[in-house]
């Protein structure tokens, strides 16, 4: 069995850029995990606490034969590897890697540890924006066009980077 899926990263702490490129490094890496789509990297004001830095998000497409909970498994795996710290709620973080969907139409999971669509994948421009800008006919498990859910969700500054804004 092989799943599409779309994985969502954020960082604001230690690199950001270097964070997400590296992770993206090793997700590729991963035997199992093929690398389809990759989206620009984008700069959002943080969600939770306001005394934090802006944080940089991209998501991927990746295919891959991991079931959706060993996929969960490898990117906490990765997230612990590159020192991943949860110091507090919606807070500062050197990365994270949210599954935010799974097969488009089809999956639909709710367990403890791990629900897709991502609760928050419908309702973050740091979200929608990227995965649209890869995934722009994207169909939720409902039918539903991702793209429907844009014009709802909050707009808040987010900018995307360029080759010059990415260099140091
Ligand atoms: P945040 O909600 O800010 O991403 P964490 O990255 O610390 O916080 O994740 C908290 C928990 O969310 C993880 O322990 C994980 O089991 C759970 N979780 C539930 N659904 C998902 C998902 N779709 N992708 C990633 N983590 C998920
Ligand atoms: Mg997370």
């Amino acid at each position: 069995m092989r799943y599409t899926a779309l994985i969502g990263l954020g960082s604001n702490l230690h690199s950001p850029i270097n964070q997400l490129t590296s992770a993206i490094h090793t997700i590729s890496g991963h035997k199992c995990i093929q690398l389809i789509k990759q989206s620009s990297f984008y700069q959002s004001l943080p969600q939770g606490p306001q005394d934090q830095d802006l944080f940089i998000n991209a998501v991927i497409v990746v295919e891959t034969t991991l079931k959706p909970k060993e996929l969960l498994l490898a990117l906490q795996e990765i997230e612990s590897k590159q020192g991943k710290v949860k110091l507090r709620h919606w807070g500062e973080r050197c990365i994270d890697l949210d599954i935010l969907f799974i097969d488009q139409l089809t999956l639909r999971l709710k367990s403890p540890d791990l629900i897709v669509p991502h609760p928050h994948a419908l309702n973050r421009d740091f979200v929608l924006i990227p995965t649209l800008e890869i995934a722009p006919e994207w169909l939720l498990p409902d039918k539903s066009p991702l793209k429907n859910y844009l014009s709802a969700c909050l707009k808040h500054d987010l900018k995307v980077l360029t080759l010059d804004t990415k260099s140091p």
